[in-house]
């Protein structure tokens, strides 16, 4: 159960870009305290080849997990909310 940091890699997709393998990489440790939510796990999603990488900030806000991974595999590129995009 406190594998979520491992186990997030193998629900990326590939690199949209070159198609290596993507990483999550773990920032917890370098946001205050006072701008995190406890048990939360933040971070951003990076090729290991190309080392693109998804914000690890949006609208002001430090982006977890789920929502590295979100960025990452929907190909957003994180400055905007594309939620209404409807193409499926
Ligand atoms: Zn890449």
């Amino acid at each position: 159960m406190t594998n979520n940091k491992l186990a997030i890699n193998d629900t990326l997709l590939p690199c949209p870009f070159c198609g290596h393998k993507a990483t999550f990489v773990d920032t917890t440790h370098w946001i205050n305290s006072k701008k995190r939510v406890p048990g939360n796990i933040y971070g951003y999603v990076q090729c290991r080849h190309c080392l693109i990488a998804t914000p690890f900030r949006r609208a002001g806000k430090y982006i977890t997990l789920d929502g590295a991974r979100k960025i990452w595999n929907k190909r957003i590129d994180g400055s905007e909310d594309h939620a209404h995009d409807t193409d499926a």
